[in-house]
């Protein structure tokens, strides 16, 4: 039997709504969406047209603010370096200000720039909780800082930042404000009016759609953003990103982001509270838990937590009828801890003790039942264990 899967923060599954929209696309509408002069391409436009408008509708845009791309890397990469393209003229360098636990797609791509000679980089510390200190970014403005980029929530330990202050913040200075909202999307009211976003990156797959599609939200009005295409080509997407469009992955993404503001409310609810029941369980039986990262500024389907003396990688081994990781997915083939957890200040004993619990749409109470006796028994039975190899005298 396979696992129940707790590692929706990897991705999630295709909702089958999701893969019904999908369908028709794959089949026998497989026209080119950019094709003007007959019915093939006039079908696969509006679907096209019908997708950009849920897409816009979850994060409160219009839909010629959106443009698909092939994911949230790729909407990161257009966002970052659309904005920093020109070698600087002078010897001062534009100034971007990023946070030490944002996802590796933004601190690549920020370390390319600045390699590149683009751009300079301030990298700022979380608070504890993970949490962006605002003093701190007030601190860190300089004459030349053009854009900050902080993410809406975090896809390790589910921290969500304050977004609507960073945005105030940026927009009474004229700084751009880019926010990966990979994780957020679906989970938490987004809204990029009174959150002051002027660009956005968002994943069809973190969403119960298919994988490689997303999408960049880039602001057209008050201010609007300029940005250099990546990709050239046939001009589509509105010259910010060329190539024929991924119609059936769009159309996922489309009914993914329709489906996912109808559930949000309801869904929101219902896996907080499958998670506080999952954590409440696991605090009470057993000792020396530590949750990482704070847990009202919190997404409602996020639990990290750190089991002193255990080693991650075997209690994930031990719990066979679970699913779960220990970080982001990106970097779970690296033998480092955790950058994210290293940001907020968990020591290296506690990082390599760390799970991460990733509810989802589909999770029942009965999944969470399992999980807490995989969890507490696995980690009582690794602790016995060390105990009595520790007790063995050499
Ligand atoms: C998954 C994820 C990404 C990358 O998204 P892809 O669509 O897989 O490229 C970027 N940022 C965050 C926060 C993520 O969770």
């Amino acid at each position: 039997m396979r696992p129940i899967y707790l590692d929706n923060h990897a991705t999630t599954p295709l909702d089958r709504r999701a893969l019904d929209a999908m369908m028709p696309y794959l089949t026998e509408k497989f026209g080119n969406a950019a094709s003007r002069t007959h019915a093939y391409g006039w079908e696969t436009e509006e679907a096209v047209k019908v997708a950009r408008e849920h897409v816009a509708a979850l994060i409160s845009a219009t839909p010629e603010e959106i443009v698909f791309t092939s994911g949230a890397t790729e909407s990161i990469n257009l966002a970052l370096k659309g904005i920093f393209h020109q070698p600087p003229a002078s010897d001062s360098l534009p100034h971007l200000i990023t946070l030490a636990t944002e996802h590796k797609a933004v601190l690549d791509t920020c370390r390319r720039l600045e390699q590149d000679g683009f751009a300079k980089v301030t990298l700022l510390s979380p608070q504890p909780d993970g949490r962006l200190d605002l003093a701190d970014l007030e601190a860190a403005f300089t004459p030349e800082t053009k854009l900050v980029a902080v993410m809406t929530a975090n896809n390790e330990i589910g921290v969500v930042q304050p977004i609507e202050k960073i945005g105030e913040r940026c927009r009474s200075k004229n700084i751009f404000f880019f926010t990966d909202a990979a994780q957020a999307a679906g989970k938490i009211p987004l809204d990029v009016e009174s959150m002051h976003i002027d660009m956005l990156s968002l994943s069809a797959h973190k969403m119960y759609g298919p994988k490689g599609v997303g999408a960049l939200y880039v602001r057209r009005r008050h201010p609007r953003v300029r940005l250099h295409a990546l990709i050239d080509g046939g001009g589509h997407e509105r010259g910010f990103r060329s190539g024929t469009l991924n119609v059936a992955g769009i159309a996922g993404f489309g009914k993914a982001a329709e489906l996912a503001l109808q559930a949000l409310p309801d869904e929101s609810a219902r896996t907080a509270r499958l998670r506080d029941k999952l954590l409440n369980a696991i605090l009470e039986r057993v000792p020396e838990v530590f949750i990482n990262g704070s847990l009202t500024h919190r997404l409602p389907n996020n639990l990290n937590l750190s089991f002193a003396g255990i080693d991650s990688e075997a209690l994930i081994m031990a719990m066979n009828r679970i699913a779960v990781s220990t970080g982001s997915a990106c970097s779970s083939a690296a033998i480092e801890p955790s950058h994210v957890l290293k940001a907020i200040g968990v020591s290296d004993d506690l990082a390599y003790a760390s799970v991460r619990f990733g509810l989802g749409r589909f999770t029942t109470d009965g999944d969470i039942d399992i999980a807490i006796e995989e969890v507490s028994n696995a980690v009582k039975r690794l602790r016995e264990l060390t105990k009595a190899n520790t007790a063995i005298p050499s």
